[in-house]
């Protein structure tokens, strides 16, 4: 497709993201066509469709947003399909979301903006979207989800579980991706968590979950979940790699559990013989939040490769926290006091990196903006959908 018409498409949905009900109003135009264009197709969701919405907005950003990049946006359809295939969706499903998502597209475009031309270079780009899809759900080879058996649950912080399980077969991830999650005190309602561990033949497997206090899940992983529990696992996702081969030296920067889809690269890069330096940023308001920072130290000292910065606005944890700090081990870098972005950005371009950013939305935006106003270019950064 020219350089045109792409355009033209990321325009005409910049122009309907761009006011605050924007997102809302697309996915429900959206939904809304489903259901009423394709029956037996409500079924397939959950009654409360907030996050549903608000995924399928974001997935339909990003994946315009890669229309630049053939080969990545292939990949991430590709991926976005395989999960699908956990609700029940069927090949044919996707051509009738691709219909309702052509009304979805002309009922939220601007007038002003909408036009034949553009009409017809939304349905070429719709219609490489659903095929994409529906060829990749159709060759998937693969179980549509993994059972997986709780094994662990620890509260590491008021607000923070690590949970450990052993899935029934071992799911072919690889360090970096995550999945979706359905856990029976929320059932129908799936959420994507990062492997924080790399993948085993005994398809043990660690989430580190925080709570959301506006979220319908999360409160639950954290709090609810029990030694037993059955939980509902879907495919691997999302493309977090270490490029081993590029020559560039790696900068990560995570927050919260953010840090999890990194902790499982470093954990396997120090399963290996050599790799290229390592500098990972790890952030927090107060450094009780660093709540893994043992682990990584314990990593860094026996891997020299391997650099961990400390970051939190502030430098004493909360009166309410009984922990008391634990000194820096020695040799290791001592934890610095700002705000994460604005921490990495002050050591200057990181240009010559490949650069992966993990954490929540907001995080993830303001390091961005961090990087680029400092000189590095957006191409070296990867990180996951928001
Ligand atoms: C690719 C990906 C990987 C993820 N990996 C992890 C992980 O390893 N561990 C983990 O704890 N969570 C992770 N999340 C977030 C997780 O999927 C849930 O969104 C989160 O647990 C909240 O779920 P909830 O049902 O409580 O809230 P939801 O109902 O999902 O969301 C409620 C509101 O909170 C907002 N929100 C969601 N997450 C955050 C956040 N982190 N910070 C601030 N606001 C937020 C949402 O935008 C929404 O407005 C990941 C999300 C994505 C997209």
């Amino acid at each position: 497709m020219e350089a045109f018409a792409i355009a033209r498409v990321q325009l005409s949905f910049a122009s309907i993201t761009a006011t605050p009900t924007g997102p809302e109003r697309f996915a429900t135009a959206f939904y809304t066509a489903l259901w009423s264009e394709t029956s037996g197709t409500r079924e397939l969701f959950p009654a409360g469709m907030e996050n549903m919405r608000q995924r399928f907005t974001t997935a339909v950003g990003w994946a315009v947003d890669k229309l630049t990049d053939v080969d990545g946006l292939d990949a991430f359809l590709g991926q976005l399909a395989r999960d699908h295939r956990k609700y029940g969706v069927r090949p044919e499903h996707f051509r009738a979301a691709g219909h309702a998502l052509l009304v979805a597209v002309r009922e939220c475009t601007p007038l002003i903006l909408w036009t034949a031309a553009l009409e017809r270079t939304w349905a070429e780009v719709i219609s490489h979207f659903t095929e994409t899809m529906a060829v990749a759900a159709a060759e998937d080879d693969l179980p549509a989800a993994w059972g997986a058996t709780v094994v662990g649950h620890e509260r590491v912080l008021a607000d923070l579980a690590i949970i450990r399980l052993e899935t029934d077969t071992p799911i072919p991830y690889h360090a970096g991706q995550y999945m979706s999650v359905q856990i029976p005190q929320r059932p129908q309602m799936w959420r994507y968590l990062s492997a924080a561990i790399p993948p085993n033949p005994q398809g043990q497997i660690e989430f580190h979950v925080r709570r959301v206090s506006t979220g319908w899940v999360s409160g639950g992983l954290v709090s609810e979940v029990v030694v037993g529990d059955r939980w509902t696992i879907g495919p691997p996702l999302g493309g977090l790699q270490v490029d081993q081969d590029s020559g560039q030296d790696v900068l990560m920067i995570a927050s919260g559990t953010g840090l999890a889809p990194l902790r499982a690269q470093i954990m396997e890069m120090a399963m290996r013989g050599t790799n290229p330096r390592t500098h990972l940023f790890y952030g927090g308001n107060y450094p009780c939040d660093l709540y893994d920072l043992e682990t990584l130290w314990q990593i860094a000292m026996t891997n020299p490769w391997l650099t961990i910065t400390p970051v939190t606005e502030e430098l004493e944890n909360p009166y309410w926290h009984p922990v008391p700090l634990r000194e820096t081990p020695r040799g290791l870098q001592e934890p610095i006091q700002g705000k994460l972005g604005k921490v990495v950005a002050s050591f200057g371009s990181w240009s010559d990196h490949q650069i992966q950013i993990a954490g929540s939305p907001s995080m993830i935006r303001t390091t961005l903006y961090a990087l680029s106003a400092g000189g590095t270019p957006r191409q070296n950064i990867s990180f996951d959908p928001l």
